[in-house]
């Protein structure tokens, strides 16, 4: 492994700041002994056959991960340009800072269960774009469930008519001027919560309350859903039925 790889490997992981000139100087040498330490190997600052065998393990199973999550790279166990795009785009598509660092937030959204829409899953759907989606504000933020997606697609062809999205995400701060709940599914933490419209059915109260029903019944991942007049999650009906959302209809997932 060249010193540049070396200072990749440590680099992309948060342990080297410093430049990738491949002069293994004292910084190179701080930044091992970080890793050495993080992984229970001796620590003595010198990126020999062990650290390094150690370092490629570390990378394959980032690379593993990152195709999991529909970033596919070769699982090299080498930290290089696709690597970190793939980190980048990964960040960027789950609201994180984008440093194609793999440092503590990185690895808990690596970690989560939830599977958010990637760049490829975008272009793949059928009836909605990312953009339907994105905070309103100009933020840009938007990360959005699969599952949340892949059921207005299920919904769509089932009424076979256009459901405009009214509300996608919300950043904290445009959530907290339009007045919605700090744990709202709207927010760009979450990307589980739409509002929606479908004209000819969402302008009557009989058809808001058709789509509430609908939502819950047929869907297993389904939480709340609600209207002006009506709503409805899995145990009960009684979910508060929200009077200021004109026409719109509530969907979201757990
Ligand atoms: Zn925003
Ligand atoms: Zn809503």
């Amino acid at each position: 492994m060249t010193i540049k790889q070396k200072q990749l490997q440590l680099k992309h992981l948060g342990y080297y700041t410093g430049k990738i000139d491949g002069s293994f100087g004292n910084q190179s040498k701080e930044a091992t002994k970080k890793f050495q330490r993080a992984y229970g190997l001796t620590v003595d600052g010198s990126f020999g056959a062990l650290t390094e065998a150690k370092s490629i393990l570390v990378w394959k199973n980032y690379q593993q991960q990152l195709t999991n999550k529909g970033y596919r790279i070769a699982i090299d166990g080498y930290c290089g340009t696709n690597t970190i795009n793939a980190i980048k785009n990964f960040q960027r598509d789950n609201g994180l800072v984008v440093d194609g660092i793999i440092g503590t937030n990185t690895i808990k959204a690596l970690n989560s269960s939830n599977v958010y829409m990637t760049e490829k899953d975008w272009s793949n759907s059928k009836y909605f774009k990312a953009s339907e989606f994105k905070c309103p504000c100009g933020c840009g933020a938007g990360k959005v469930k699969k599952s949340l997606v892949d059921n207005l697609n299920v919904m769509r062809k089932h009424f076979g008519k256009p459901i405009t999205i009214t509300s996608g995400l919300r950043c904290t701060s445009f959530n907290k001027r339009a007045g919605g709940s700090t744990n709202s599914k709207h927010l760009t933490t979450i990307g589980g919560a739409v509002d929606l419209y479908i004209a000819g059915l969402s302008d009557t109260l009989e058809g808001r309350k058709q789509l509430v029903n609908y939502w819950i019944n047929t869907f297993g991942n389904a939480n709340y859903s609600y209207c002006n007049g009506y709503g409805k999650t899995k145990s009960s009906t009684s979910y508060p039925k929200s009077s200021t959302m004109g026409n719109a209809v509530h969907v979201d997932v757990k």
